[in-house]
C-alpha cells in the first residue's frame, strides 16, 4: 500500500488573534493511518473546514503540525487532492480538458494524459460527456468531473470538503456509491467533510466527531458495519442514534452561543 498515514500532532487554529479571537481548533491530536476513510462530522461551525484546509496546506495551523504521507505540511503539496462542493471547474474548458489540465501542468507527455484521460472518463461515467463544457452538465456530473480531477494527479490523499453536499438525494447516493468503489480500488487515504450523519455512517470507516467552538474531539468511532451499508439495518440506526445525540449537544452549543451573542449585540 502507498503511504499516505496522516498525523496530526497538538493543532491549534486561532482567527483573529486577540479581543475578538476565534479558537477554531483546539488541541487535535490524530493519527489517520494509510488507506483510511475518515469523515470528519459536527454541525456548522465546529472546525472541520479549518481542519481539513490546514491539512490541505491552504490555511496552516496557529500551532501544532501535521504531516500527510510522511512529509510535513508547509502549504499545498502533490501528496494532497482536494476536492471543493462547489466543483472548481474552469467553465472555458471541456470536461477532458479540465481533467488533463493538471497533467498537462506537469509537463506529462501527451499520450499519457490522453490515456490517463479516457481512463478517468471510464472509471466515472463520463465518456459519453467528454466535450461538453460544465454549464451543460448537471450538479452530479460536474462533481463527476471534479473527482476526476484531483484523482488524475494520483495523490495517495483525496481530502473533501461536503463535496455532495448541493446534490439531490439520488445522485448524492450514486456518488458515495462510486466513490467507495474508487477508494477500493485505488486504496486512497480520504478525509471527508460532512454535517450528515447517514453520510459519515454509509462511508466511513473512521468518523471523527468535533466539537462546538473551540473545535475539539468529542468522539472518535470505528465504523465496523460491512459495505455497502444498508442505512434501514437496525445496527446503521443504533449508530446514527448515537452520533444523533453527539451531534445534537454541539448544536445546542452553537444556537446557546449565537442567541448569547444576539443579546451582547
Ligand atoms: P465548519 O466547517 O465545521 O462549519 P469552520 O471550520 O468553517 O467550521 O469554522 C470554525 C469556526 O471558525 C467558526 O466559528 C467560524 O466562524 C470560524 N472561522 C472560520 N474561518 C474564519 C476566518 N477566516 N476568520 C475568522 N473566523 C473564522
Amino acid at each position: 500500500m502507498t503511504v499516505s498515514h496522516i498525523d496530526i500532532k497538538s493543532v491549534n487554529k486561532i482567527f483573529n488573534p486577540g479581543e475578538n479571537a476565534v479558537v477554531a481548533l483546539k488541541d487535535i491530536n490524530l493519527h489517520i493511518p494509510d488507506g483510511q476513510f475518515v469523515c470528519l462530522l459536527g454541525p456548522s461551525g465546529c472546525g472541520k473546514s479549518t481542519l481539513l484546509n490546514a491539512i490541505a496546506g491552504f490555511a496552516l495551523p496557529s500551532s501544532g503540525t501535521i504531516t500527510a504521507a510522511g512529509n510535513l505540511v508547509t502549504g499545498p503539496g502533490p501528496e494532497r487532492g482536494m476536492v471543493f462542493q462547489e466543483y472548481a471547474l474552469f467553465p472555458w474548458m471541456t470536461v477532458e480538458k479540465n481533467i488533463a489540465f493538471g497533467l498537462e501542468i506537469k509537463g506529462t507527455p501527451a499520450a499519457q494524459i490522453a490515456s490517463r484521460v479516457d481512463e478517468l472518463l471510464a472509471m466515472l461515467s463520463l465518456t459519453d460527456f467528454r466535450q461538453r463544457f460544465p454549464k451543460d452538465l448537471s450538479g452530479g456530473m460536474r462533481q463527476r468531473v471534479a473527482i476526476a480531477r484531483v484523482l488524475a494527479l494520483d495523490s495517495p490523499i483525496m481530502l473533501m470538503d461536503e463535496p455532495f453536499g448541493a446534490l439531490d438525494a439520488l445522485t448524492r447516493r450514486n456518488l458515495q456509491d462510486e466513490l467507495l468503489r474508487i477508494w477500493a480500488e485505488l486504496k486512497k487515504t480520504i478525509i471527508f467533510v460532512t454535517h450528515s450523519i447517514e453520510e459519515a455512517i454509509y462511508l466511513a470507516d473512521r468518523i471523527v466527531v468535533m466539537t462546538y467552538r473551540p473545535g475539539t474531539v468529542k468522539r472518535d468511532i470505528l465504523v465496523d458495519l460491512p459495505r455497502l451499508r444498508d442505512p434501514a439495518a437496525p445496527e446503521f440506526n443504533a449508530l446514527k442514534r448515537e452520533l444523533g445525540a453527539l451531534v445534537m449537544e454541539e448544536q445546542q452549543r452553537h444556537h446557546t452561543d449565537e442567541l448569547r451573542i444576539a443579546a451582547v449585540d
